[in-house]
């Protein structure tokens, strides 16, 4: 009869460790048919194994103690695993995301010259951007990842570059000195799109920054901007 035991143990550890990955061993168990399966020998008080065969369900929630404590660490080291995937991702995508919504300045060191809505003898209506003066050749990046959608001279602008971003808002870059994209072009937040020039209807070298809403009439960049995580 122990022979017959030992044997029905040394079968339970194997079946235990093919069971350890389940979260409910002892329902495993159960479904199993008991007869076949006993879990290893839990310690008495005093040190000795005990070994007994039965069909009550005490038994069987005892015998599976072990196994249940061992799916329950795996299970939860599986969780983990799990979580921390889960969190790559997000933040994977979250750098995604910023890569395509974050804005940044077009470049630093300048000295706004003209706010948007000022009137001044040099403009038809109201000046419809914010111009940074900043040195011929300033490198000049998109304010924030888009596509090209205009490149060329136009009148007072000068060399023109327009960024269409993914929300429909275009942003031009006048009175460049020379371009550096195409039509069709996609750049990245920060992506050199020409310098600092001073084409088309100007005094000095600066760049003249415009914010159109769905490619609608024009708004004071500041703002825009500044919501984009961008203070000018
Ligand atoms: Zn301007």
């Amino acid at each position: 009869m122990s022979a017959t035991l030992g044997a029905l143990a040394t079968g339970a550890a194997v079946v235990g460790a093919t069971l350890g990955g389940v979260s409910s061993p002892s329902q495993d168990l159960t479904s199993q048919g008991v007869d076949a399966i006993v879990g290893p020998a839990p310690l008495t008080a005093g040190g000795q194994r005990r070994r007994v065969v039965s069909r009550s369900t005490d038994r069987l929630a005892a015998e599976s103690v072990v196994g249940t404590e061992d799916g329950r660490l795996q299970a939860a080291a599986r969780a983990r695993e799990s979580a921390l995937s889960r969190i790559e991702e997000l933040v994977d995508r979250r750098a995604a995301y910023l890569r395509r919504h974050h804005w940044v300045l077009p470049f630093t060191g300048y000295r706004i010259t003209a706010t948007f809505g000022d009137t001044s003898s040099l403009w038809s209506t109201v000046h419809t951007g914010v111009d940074l003066a900043a040195p011929t050749g300033t490198v000049t990046g998109a304010v924030g990842a888009g596509v090209i959608t205009y490149v060329g001279y136009d009148g007072a602008y000068g060399n023109k570059v327009v960024v269409t971003h993914a929300d429909g808002t275009e942003t031009w870059y006048g009175h460049l000195d020379t371009i550096a994209v195409g039509p069709g072009q996609e750049v990245v937040a920060g992506q050199q799109i020409g310098t600092v020039g001073a084409t088309g209807n100007v005094t000095g070298p600066h760049l003249h920054l415009e914010v159109r809403p769905y490619g609608q009439d024009p708004v004071d960049p500041v703002p825009v901007l500044r919501e984009r995580g961008v203070q000018l």
